[in-house]
């Protein structure tokens, strides 16, 4: 592992992009990769393409190329998180304990409440982030010999964060002391990758990403820009899956760049009060209003960037002036053109909870939170 060292001093940031070169020419390691969401509407950024653009199809084809075996989604992950977190929302309804539910899959925003308001961790999701659940349930896929073919299995998660380096060293990210991702790559080093390998990104064809954990639904693609879990979390909860509904949910002004968003989440003609923030001074802004008394919510979705991962550390910086207009719209595009609009509606998912998660749910895709990270 090396270093990448700011010429200031300011930031040093481990990069693991040598481990991964070694894996890749290794013919006894079988190398997985999961792409997030926003990775798919920044990388096309470093190669002239239009801002925005999803490149998702050309991600996974030089991948491919490039020697990594299979290349997931991890919107599929985030089909699991938005099962996991809408069912724990309602089981604390329900109990009226630990309200309101904090999100829980931005690594930048649960350090921020471990340390600066401990007082705040209980009411943390206790599900995984969308990398984690995806990177448990990969584990235990590949411990059948027929999946790992005799090889080691090396995971590999590209993230557009540098907080999710750190995610992956907690002992909660770990299944039986074994950690369920090794090596985290920024999207910024997998354009360093792409650019190294001497590929043609721009000139590449689109490939499907692979089976069995290839497809995610538009609400698992979407958790990528500041509401976007909040979004999906509604539409798991909304009675019925119509075109009319999920316009419904997208004009609730659960879309948007603001900093702070309120919104109302319908179930069971019930109404319960939600709030969206993206970024750090804003989360501490409506902590100190709710411990105040001047407001309260049910539901709170806390990104630890503006606008979300989108515009995370580990994203290319180009975009920046533009203020990530143009990778939201990506990812909504990309939500328009996918068919499954639900995340309990994703079929890989369900036949996941019928097969390999039956008993092991708790065990892949919850943590526990009180125990501050070091
Ligand atoms: Fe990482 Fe920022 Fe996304 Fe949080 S909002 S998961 S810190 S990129």
């Amino acid at each position: 592992q090396c270093r990448v060292v700011c010429p200031t001093g300011a930031i040093s940031i481990n990069t693991n992009m040598d481990p991964v070169w070694e894996a890749l020419a290794d013919p006894d390691t079988k190398v997985i990769a999961q792409i997030a969401p926003a990775v798919r509407v920044a990388v096309g950024d470093a190669f002239d393409l239009p801002q925005g653009e999803n490149v998702m199809g050309k991600i996974v084809n030089v991948l491919h190329r490039m020697g990594f075996d299979e290349v997931f989604d991890t919107a599929y992950g985030a089909d699991l998180t938005v099962i996991e977190e809408s069912e724990e929302f309602l089981q604390r309804l329900a109990s009226g304990e630990n309200l309101p539910l904090f999100t829980s899959c931005c690594p930048g925003w649960v350090s921020y409440c471990e340390h600066r308001h401990p007082e705040l961790a209980k009411h943390l999701s206790t599900t995984r982030s969308p990398m984690q659940m995806f990177g448990a349930v990969a584990r235990e896929y590949y411990k059948d010999p027929a999946n790992n073919e005799g090889k080691k299995i090396l995971s590999v998660a590209i993230m557009p964060c540098t907080a999710k380096k750190g995610e992956i060293l907690r002992d909660e990210s770990k299944t039986d002391g074994i950690a369920d991702i090794d090596y985290v790559l920024t999207t910024s080093e997998l354009i360093t990758m792409i650019k190294r390998s001497g590929l043609m990104f721009e000139d590449v064809e689109l490939e499907s990403s692979d089976m069995p954990f290839g497809i995610g639904s538009g609400a698992g693609v979407i958790f990528g820009a500041s509401g976007g879990v909040t979004e999906a979390v509604m539409r798991r909860l909304a009675d019925k899956h119509s075109r009319s509904e999920m316009e419904t949910i997208r004009n609730s002004g659960v879309r948007g760049g603001e900093g702070i968003k309120e919104i109302v989440i319908t179930y069971q003609d019930k109404e319960y009060k939600a709030a969206v923030v993206s970024g750090l001074a804003n989360a501490e802004k409506l902590i100190q209003q709710i411990e105040s008394g001047e407001c309260n919510y049910d539901f709170i979705e806390v990104m630890a960037c503006r606008r979300g991962c989108i515009m995370g550390g580990g994203q290319p910086v180009d975009a920046h002036s533009a203020g990530g207009e143009a990778r939201a719209k990506g990812l909504y595009a990309a939500d328009v053109n996918t068919q499954i609009k639900k995340s309990n509606e994703n079929p890989l998912v369900q036949s996941l909870y019928d097969g390999l998660l039956k008993g092991k749910e708790h065990k892949l895709l919850h943590r526990n939170f009180n125990k501050p990270s070091q």
